[in-house]
């Protein structure tokens, strides 16, 4: 396809990013880039009850964490702007004045009050409401009464009678009937356009090709077809994504902890992890593939494959992909984000030391915090007078296999897997057990009876330190043991 393919992401800045808007901003702009297309932000800020101080910034931050970079938007500009929706009323009048002048729309002078009342009689009398505009061949001469007693002008489209049909691509044709819809007011007496008006007229002037978004506004959506056709132009193709719901079902809503996306961020999820999980929540890669990178789930996109039910968050899996993730991620990468997290200068870390540890550990790890509990322990200087360090120390073979560790590492070429190996090999001419052979080198490298790999510890630690703690290791003497076989009884 081509480059007249434009979608949108509309948000209002009214807070946290919560999963739901943004899968349905992933999806945007996957189809976006699947196609070479436009993703434009467009931020619907006209419901100024609603919105947050700092609400722009919110979602901004929400979709750089993302990496959803808009091509255009309030932020980018863009030959389309301005890219917030207050800025576009004066463009929303001119619209309203054009279906005025075409005789698509009309002049209604009524006060909300006024409908209002109409309304509850008509509910009363048992007639149908949805038709209430008795100012829709009004006499220029009436019209004119109005104005001197002061009234404003609503403006509103003069819908038909019979089936609006419009097509999504997910539910196929859908129809509603022009009278329940009702002659929809564009324009407020006050000049302000109303929501589907202001939608309607942004998407067509900024060119949008499809309109991707919650299911939720499927009602809005005969509304803005009728302004399309009213404006004589084909409207863009719709698709309504379903829900995203709260693990365990439930909506999604702002007091869920779990509910925002950068909430996602602060827990440490690798964010191509929650890019990857939000894309394939509704929809499969055919072959059944779960771990997609960015590029790939660009590759992949293919809306049609969305499925029909909502979805709850399965926060498992969402962890599990964080994993995967991060050990795909280069190691110089994930070295700066352990930077972050980790006593870096109480444990006197290089970034040659992060990033030998990022080679080896990611596979430890699923969430950035992970390297707390799995790499902090092996640079922290091992404690050996706890007593089953000085069991394992004082073991008759201790002494043999860290001599025999320093000779066959001191030569290496260092490398995990020629380390292990290496070890190994020690190991098998020591005729020493493997189970009295290793736990006194652990010990000595870390102070722990049980971790990862030997040859990865030691490849993650480096040359200079493993070596050195092979060689500062002191082994209790055969009293102190006793010693402490004493106290403990
Ligand atoms: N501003 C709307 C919202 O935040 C989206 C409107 C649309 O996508 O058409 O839900």
């Amino acid at each position: 396809m081509t480059a007249s393919i434009r979608t949108r992401f509309a948000p209002s800045p009214t807070g946290a990013l919560h999963l739901g808007n943004a899968r349905t901003a992933i999806l945007n702009w996957l189809f976006a880039r699947h196609h070479g297309g436009a993703f434009v932000l467009r931020l619907e800020d006209t419901d100024t009850e609603r919105g947050v101080p700092g609400g722009e910034r919110i979602i901004y931050e929400a979709l750089d964490w993302l990496g959803l970079q808009p091509d255009e938007g309030p932020r980018e500009g863009g030959p389309f702007g301005p890219y917030r929706q207050l800025a576009r009323e004066t463009m929303h009048r001119t619209r309203a004045a054009e279906l005025l002048a075409s005789g698509r729309a009309f002049r209604c002078y009524c006060r909300p009050d006024e409908l209002e009342a109409r309304r509850k009689a008509a509910i009363a009398a048992g007639e149908p409401t949805g038709r209430d505009a008795r100012c829709r061949d009004l006499a220029a001469e009436r019209a004119r009464r109005y104005e001197a007693e002061g009234r404003t002008a609503a403006i509103r489209l003069r819908v038909a009678s019979g089936p609006v049909a419009f097509e999504d691509r997910l539910k196929g044709t859908l129809s509603i009937d022009g009278d329940d819809l009702g002659d929809m007011v564009l324009v407020r007496g006050d000049g302000r356009p109303t929501y589907n008006f202001a939608v309607a007229v942004d998407d067509l002037e900024m060119e949008i090709s499809h309109v991707i978004r919650g299911v939720g506004h499927l009602s809005n959506t005969p509304k803005q077809v009728l302004l399309y056709r009213a404006f004589g132009v084909t409207p863009p193709e719709f698709v309504h994504i379903p829900t995203v719901l709260a693990p365990g079902g439930g909506k999604l809503s702002k007091r869920d902890g779990a509910a925002g996306v950068l909430d996602y961020r602060d827990r440490g999820f690798h964010p191509d992890a929650v890019l990857n999980y939000l894309s394939l929540l509704s929809w499969s890669a055919a072959d059944g593939e779960e771990f997609l990178t960015r590029e790939a789930l660009v590759a992949r996109t293919d809306l049609d494959r969305v499925g029909a039910a909502d979805s709850e968050v399965d926060e498992e899996k969402m962890t599990w992909l964080s994993g995967q993730h991060l050990r795909a991620e280069p190691a110089e990468r994930l070295a700066r984000r352990w930077a972050e997290r980790l006593d870096v200068e109480g444990l006197g870390l290089t970034d040659a030391d992060l990033r030998r540890a990022a080679e080896v550990f990611a596979k430890r790890t699923k969430l950035f915090g992970d390297a707390s509990s799995e790499v902090e322990p092996i640079f922290r200087t091992p404690e050996l007078d706890g007593a089953a360090s000085r069991e394992a120390l004082s073991a008759p073979a201790a002494a043999t296999a860290i001599t025999r560790a320093r000779a066959s590492w001191e030569e290496m070429a260092w490398r995990p897997e020629p380390l292990a190996r290496a070890l190994r090999g020690a190991m098998r001419e020591s005729g020493v057990p493997g189970r009295s052979f290793f736990p006194p080198i652990r010990v000595a490298l870390t102070g722990q009876l049980h971790g990862p790999d030997l040859g990865e510890v030691a490849y993650a630690l480096g040359r200079e330190r493993t070596l050195a703690r092979l060689a500062a290791t002191q082994f209790p003497t055969p009293q102190d043991t006793t010693d402490e076989q004493e106290e403990d009884l």
